[in-house]
């Protein structure tokens, strides 16, 4: 299931902040729009009303299509080196986040396309929108070729 939550994001231009939507999952299948919106490159961003600049939330962002069993995975490179980054991991590379059994994570989960750049992410979802058959490519799914 998709998950997102309102948070305040503090704008690295003037200091203000911004009460925004921050997406920490995104569920292909669920929700069309929502994945033209990423691939858009609009998710994670607000304009700030103090100073007309972007705000980015710059926070981990999980990409799962069940249907096609990819999943994609970005995070911000400086959490990289951060304990609680490494404690979601196994030493051969593998997805264990504590707290869910390996029987509970389908094999897409566990082994997640890493990417540390959103521009990333969204490439390799549309690149692998971009092998399905002509037909079953949703209009929308083109969209990130920008
Ligand atoms: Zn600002």
């Amino acid at each position: 299931m998709s998950r997102k939550e309102t948070a305040v994001i503090e704008c690295s231009h003037c200091g203000g902040s911004e009460e925004m939507e921050v997406w920490h999952a995104i569920v292909g299948a669920d929700d069309p729009d929502l994945v033209v919106s990423l691939l858009r490159g609009e998710i994670n961003r607000t304009k700030c009303t103090g100073c007309g600049k972007e705000i980015i939330a710059d926070v981990a962002l999980l990409y799962h299509d069940a249907n096609l069993h990819f999943s994609a995975l970005y995070f911000p490179f400086h959490q990289v080196a951060h304990p609680e980054f490494k404690k979601q991991f196994r030493a051969d590379g593998t997805f264990a986040p504590e707290g869910i059994s390996r029987d509970e994570l389908p094999d897409s989960l566990s082994h997640p396309h890493m990417v540390f750049d959103m521009n990333e992410l969204r490439r390799y979802i549309t690149f692998r929108y971009s092998l399905l058959p002509a037909g079953k490519q949703g209009d929308e799914r083109k969209e990130g070729n920008a």
